[in-house]
């Protein structure tokens, strides 16, 4: 009569691998010998049980109605009596500690994998960073492969296990050496850990369940946006491989340079050049700003470096939740220019001013009262 590992387990005869390790997981904290000494007996039945049916080929042999530990029961060659011979401690360790803790995942991964992020740059002007722009997008990655639906198989077919591995996706070797036996696992290089192989691939994805694919998108990039700056397209990234989840799509903004302004935050700056003459009397500039034709107001009297703001003219404010909050400023600064070629006329009328303003003989002051350094500097000079 070959033993109930199923009942042993207290698992249903069509239970999955994952059910099957989930439940010799919890009776083994149980009954463990450092937990309960008392168990010992039952801990190796429970062990037993899982080492013959987390094993497809020896499950295979119970669901026929043999027994894989009986003598000529088909698994277990010489060796017999104790459940523990021949059972990597990686096994027990697993069972404890979840994949990976015994050196390696456990069991079969799966063919379903979710798919990665991709990444496109798209280069963006300063007027387009302002106003926001709706662009079409050609993106070449993975999608679907409509023949097989992710299945990765030809019509009809479908995956078999896998000889080499036995349906675990994974080869052991053992090893003896002075610490005694040791159990390495590594991927099975046959059916690369997926426990399954598929012996009709499809076609069109050779068995890999999505295909290259280019496609246009279209992508609505918010007003404000700068350098650097991503917008997630949810589900447009690559489909994983056999059919698993899309991943996202990040379209991040390049900004290109702009020729007249530059960029600080939602600020802008530019520089405009005066001549001396406009500085002094004043005048009524045209200046190109994001929105258009503006006029630049330059006071009568204006000194060199003078920084102008306009209010609002400046790039607008989005902030984290993608909303516009406002707009920046637009600092203007003014480069008064000195001319350096002066004719006999110009000169004639420069000399002229420099009389009526009483300046033919320009004292140094430094700001400070009775004059600075220069002025001191100057008077030892036999200044008048
Ligand atoms: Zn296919
Ligand atoms: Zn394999």
């Amino acid at each position: 009569m070959a033993r109930d590992y199923y009942g042993t387990l207290g698992v249903s005869k069509n239970a999955t691998p994952e059910e099957i390790k989930r439940a010799y997981r919890k009776l083994a904290r149980q009954l463990h010998p450092d937990v309960n000494p008392n168990e010992e007996a039952r801990f190796k039945e429970v062990t037993a049980a899982y080492e013959v049916l987390s094993d497809p080929r020896k499950r295979q042999v119970v669901d026929l109605g043999g027994d894989p530990l009986e003598p000529g029961g088909g698994g277990r060659g010489a060796g017999g009596g104790d459940p523990f011979a021949g059972f990597g401690l990686g096994d027990i360790m697993d069972a404890f500690f979840g994949a990976g803790a015994g050196g390696g995942g456990r069991g079969p991964r799966s063919r379903v994998q979710p798919g990665s992020d991709a990444l496109i740059r798209l280069s963006m002007t300063l007027e387009e960073c302002a106003a926001g722009a709706n662009r079409e997008l050609t993106v070449d990655t993975a999608i679907l492969c409509d023949r097989c639906v992710g299945s990765g198989c030809a019509e009809g077919a479908s995956p078999v296990r896998c000889d080499t591995c036995g349906g675990r996706g994974e080869v052991q070797s053992v090893q003896r050496s002075f610490l005694g036996q040791v159990v390495t696992a590594r991927p099975c290089p046959v059916c690369r850990g997926f426990g399954e192989v598929i012996p009709d691939p499809c076609q069109q994805c050779a068995g890999d369940g999505r295909v290259r694919s280019r496609r246009t998108i279209s992508v609505q990039i918010p007003a404000g946006v700068a350098e650097g700056m991503r917008v997630r397209l949810a589900g447009q990234g690559e489909v994983g491989s056999g059919g698993g989840p899309a991943g996202d799509l990040y379209v991040e903004v390049e900004e290109i340079a702009h020729d007249v302004f530059e960029r600080d935050g939602s600020d802008l700056h530019c520089s405009v050049r005066i001549p001396m003459t406009t500085a002094a009397l004043g005048a009524v500039l045209p200046l190109s700003t994001l929105d258009g034709e503006e006029e630049l107001e330059i006071e009568p009297g204006t000194q060199p470096a003078t920084e102008l703001v306009l209010t609002g003219r400046g790039m607008p404010r989005l902030r984290s939740n993608g909303r516009v909050d406002g707009r920046g400023d637009l600092h203007v600064h003014l480069d008064v220019v000195v001319p350096t070629k002066l004719d006999a006329r110009q000169t004639e009328l420069l000399r002229e001013l420099a009389s009526v303003r009483g300046e033919e003989e320009p004292s140094l002051s430094g700001g400070g009262k009775g004059g600075g350094l220069f002025s001191r500097l100057r008077s030892g000079r036999g200044h008048r």
